[in-house]
């Protein structure tokens, strides 16, 4: 399956035209429950539970609020992968595995699409925090995805000072 297409068939079910991306709204699409967890220790971002009578994603709510939401796109990303686990516990990112790698795709495909990205971009000059608060990511993560999708080489990415 083409993750980019996939994003976009989401984006239209949803009627999302701009960021950033109600990301809470998606997993509800998809019958996951999102719950927040004062509890997890700071190593657990999140986890995705799939049992028979429950449907949810746990998040931890201490982190900041931008990584929380890459962590529930990152869940809505095994789940709509097939990563066909009862439950996986994500204590980190970066295990280096097939799976994690295709749900972190899924999570920067959905919170930085990839056309509504180049349209921003091509409609005014842009630098990467005013991106990254406007699609509600890090500037981490917005820097990353203009680099794997090239739109940083666009003329109208402005540098920075
Ligand atoms: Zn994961």
């Amino acid at each position: 399956m083409e993750i980019r297409s996939k994003v976009r068939s989401i984006l239209k079910n949803l009627n999302i035209k701009e960021a950033p991306i109600p990301v809470e709204r998606v997993a509800n699409l998809f019958s996951l429950e999102v719950v927040y967890y004062p509890k997890f220790p700071d190593s657990v971002s999140g986890t995705i539970i799939k049992d028979e009578d429950l449907h949810a994603i746990g998040i931890n709510q201490n982190h900041p609020e931008v990584r929380q939401r890459f962590t529930i796109a990152h869940e809505i990303g095994h789940y709509i992968m097939g990563h066909d686990e009862n439950k996986i516990l994500d204590d980190t990112f970066d295990k280096n595995t097939d799976k994690e790698r295709e749900a972190n795709k899924f999570a920067s495909e959905l919170l930085m699409p990839y056309d509504l990205l180049k349209s921003d971009i091509e409609q005014k000059a842009q630098d990467i925090p005013s991106l990254a608060k406007k699609y509600e990511v890090s500037e981490q993560a917005m820097s990353i995805r203009l680099l794997e999708t090239s739109l940083i080489n666009s003329n109208n990415l402005k540098k920075p000072l």
